[in-house]
């Protein structure tokens, strides 16, 4: 139902964890040699979800054939028990996607699966690849078709090459021309292949259960089916698993930094998961510990704005003394849409998905602390929402620093003018959210809270882009606000 429905009602888009305009990328799922493998896939997606709400799909193989179903909305809804039992066969890849590039539609839902010159094939992505217009009108100039608009199928489509021996030799050809980010799955009928490019950007492991590999882009994945998480696959590295065993591959890349996204920690993965060698929860609490050193406040208490807030707040509360406190309380079973009320319920947006606990915060100096502000607009409802609440001040505490720069990696904020920080000093936002105080986690800071620190990639703050803008889209280089002929990766 859209805006124009004859029943005066309007769709809203409303499942953002984290502040206005900030969407989830996706997640990806792989498993070899298991003879529940359909379901296994979908207990690794439900994991996973959290990844990406927009729609789930899984390609199943019996070593002869293919089979697959994908769906618009969550996992629970695009599959049930008679789905999984009709996708038979031990080996399977699935897919959890909030499109970044390509419309959002079940045409761009993932996995992609296609019967070419070799057989057939499915490829699930997570990330953006930032040449992918380029190479998409290289393609099309040579004959290709495309099925989906989105960036993930050109890999297919590079690796249909006819001059390539096998599979194997299409895929690292495929992945020396793509630059950006991916961590993806690939499926034969007699092979699994698990990528990660060579900057590392989005997380990606290797596990075992029972006798079959899996691959999950975070272990979250792994817990819920009791599997035993073996390694990441490494930034650059190619996992080959056949019924002969798992073999590993390595990229040649022009860029060899590794540039893990710093903001998985911050905000997208699942506390409960390890990523880039650590613990979210852990390395959480340590931003917010860090935060309460760096940006102290006299206050009664400490409140999250949930769910991506919970731990560093927890860090903020044990390292200032201030009690932790439930003031807000999130509606976790708002859907991808919802009907809003044609005659207005002001703010509605935020009403739906947080509740305010009066009996918490009146009277009381609060301080809250979010994960990241992008455009600003809903943290400025939510200070105004904590005020009728009865809190006495409000103090806005942030576990990262302030966003400056758009992500060319597969992480879906606005435009660079659209970025508040860009545009507004601190006391400027201050006085526009209408708060006490507001305190940003130092880029420094934010580094000092991880173990390799010179291995992540901080280009939403700094604009220090790992990968040069030559030859990158001009999409990508507008978005960022380069010109896409210049050399280097800084971005002032
Ligand atoms: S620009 Fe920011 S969000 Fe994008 S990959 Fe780098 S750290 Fe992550």
């Amino acid at each position: 139902m859209d805006s124009t429905s004859r029943y005066g009602t309007q769709t809203v888009e409303s499942v953002n964890h984290a502040e206005d305009g900030l969407k989830d990328k996706c997640g990806v799922f792989g498993i070899f040699g298991h003879t529940q493998a359909s379901y296994l896939t979908y207990l690794g997606l439900y994991a996973l979800q959290h990844r990406g709400e927009e729609s789930a799909g899984i390609v199943v193989s019996d070593g002869r054939r293919m089979a697959s179903h994908r769906g618009m909305g969550h996992v629970q809804d695009v599959f049930d028990g008679n789905l999984l039992e009709s996708l038979a066969g031990d080996r399977a890849i699935g897919h959890v996607r909030y499109s970044t590039t390509g419309s959002s539609n079940l045409k761009n839902a993932q996995p992609i699966l296609v019967d070419y010159s070799r057989g057939e094939v499915a490829i699930a992505h997570n990330g953006n690849l930032v040449n992918a217009d380029l190479l998409r009108a290289e393609l099309e100039a040579y004959g290709s078709i495309f099925q989906t608009t989105t960036d993930s199928e050109i890999i297919i489509h590079l690796m249909a090459k006819p001059s390539l021996r096998n599979v194997e030799e299409g895929v690292l050809d495929a992945l020396s021309r793509v630059k950006g980010a991916y961590s993806l799955v690939l499926m034969t009928n007699n092979m699994l292949i698990a990528a990660r490019d060579p900057q590392g950007f989005r997380p990606l492991w290797l596990g075992r259960v029972g006798g079959a590999y899996v691959v999950s882009s975070e272990t979250c994945a792994f817990d819920i089916m009791e599997a035993e998480p073996l390694r990441e696959i490494e930034p650059g590295e190619v996992v080959v698993i056949t019924s002969a065993g798992l073999r590993s591959v390595r990229l040649e890349s022009e860029t060899p930094r590794v540039a893990q996204c710093i903001f998985e920690h911050v905000y997208f993965s699942r506390p409960d998961s390890i990523i880039f060698g650590e613990n979210v929860h852990v390395v959480r609490q340590r931003f917010g510990r860090q935060l309460a050193k760096e940006q102290p406040c006299e206050a009664d208490i400490v409140i999250p704005v949930p769910d991506s807030g919970n731990s560093a707040a927890a860090g903020f509360s044990i390292e200032s003394g201030i009690p932790l406190e439930s003031g807000i309380i999130r509606n976790h079973y708002v859907g991808r849409t919802f009907i809003q009320p044609s005659q207005g319920i002001r703010d509605f947006k935020v009403r739906v998905k947080f509740n305010f606990v009066k009996e918490v915060l009146k009277g009381k100096r609060v301080v809250v602390v979010d994960d990241s502000i992008v455009r600003g607009t809903t943290s400025r409802v939510r200070v105004k929402s904590l005020r009728q609440a009865g809190a006495k001040e409000v103090h806005l505490r942030i576990s990262c620093p302030p966003h400056r720069f758009p992500c060319a990696y597969g992480i879906d904020f606005p435009t660079r003018e659209e970025l508040i920080a860009n545009r507004y000093t601190s006391e400027e936002i201050r006085k526009y959210f209408d708060c006490d105080s507001i305190g940003y986690l130092s880029l420094e800071g934010m580094l000092s809270c991880v173990r390799t620190p010179k291995d992540f990639c901080t280009a939403c703050w700094n604009g220090d882009y790992p990968i040069p803008f030559e030859g990158v889209d001009k999409y990508h280089a507008e978005k960022i606000g380069v010109r896409a002929t210049t050399s280097g990766g800084k971005c002032s």
